[in-house]
């Protein structure tokens, strides 16, 4: 079996997720939010975060997935997307952990072209030595290293999800 060690404990990511909340709130105060959540591996993530934002907050969900074989060029297939307005809206996309910010990239093109007022991103975790693509989060929970990690909503191999921290995965042997 793979070795997890916790890298974040769920004191420490409700810390996180209050602070970003309170960033939030304060920078969207007098508007609402139209919050966008990336499914599947942010469910956990969106779900205490939104109750941390005082500002009204619309929700909705969106979920694409990489082409297996052309990863790296970012290629993704939508496969759910919001059913919201997103013209004139001020959007939010939250999301669990931007690596090469290409899978970002694209949800960002997509949403631009649907002219939303504002678009930000609030991102759990950060790999920011990972990135091809120009995408720096408006909110990061952690900056992390190039490693794997899981729990608190991320899966390896679909497991995982329910753990409450953020753990590191280091493979067997
Ligand atoms: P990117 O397009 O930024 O390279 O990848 C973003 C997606 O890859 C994330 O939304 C997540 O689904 C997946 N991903 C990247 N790094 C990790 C990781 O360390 N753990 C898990 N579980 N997923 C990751």
């Amino acid at each position: 079996m793979e070795e997890l060690s916790e890298v974040f404990s769920p004191g420490e990511i409700s810390a996180a997720v209050k602070r970003l909340g309170a960033e939030i709130s304060r920078d969207y105060a007098g508007r609402g939010i139209l919050a966008l959540c990336v499914l599947n591996g942010s469910f956990i993530f969106f779900s205490d975060l939104i109750r941390e934002v005082t500002p009204p907050v619309e929700v909705d969900f969106l979920k694409v997935r990489s082409y297996s074989s052309t990863e790296s060029s970012g290629v993704v297939r939508v496969e759910c997307w919001p059913n919201a307005d997103i013209k004139g809206k001020d959007v939010l996309i939250v999301e669990d952990i931007v690596d090469t910010g290409l899978t970002l990239n694209v949800i960002i093109k997509r949403l631009m072209a649907e002219n939303p007022s504002t678009l930000k991103v609030c991102a759990l975790l950060d790999k920011r030595s990972g990135r091809k693509a120009e995408i720096n989060p408006d909110y990061t929970g952690f900056l992390v290293g190039d490693h794997f990690f899981a729990g608190y909503g991320l899966d390896l191999d679909g497991r995982h999800r329910n753990l409450q921290g953020v753990f590191r995965v280091r493979p067997p042997g």
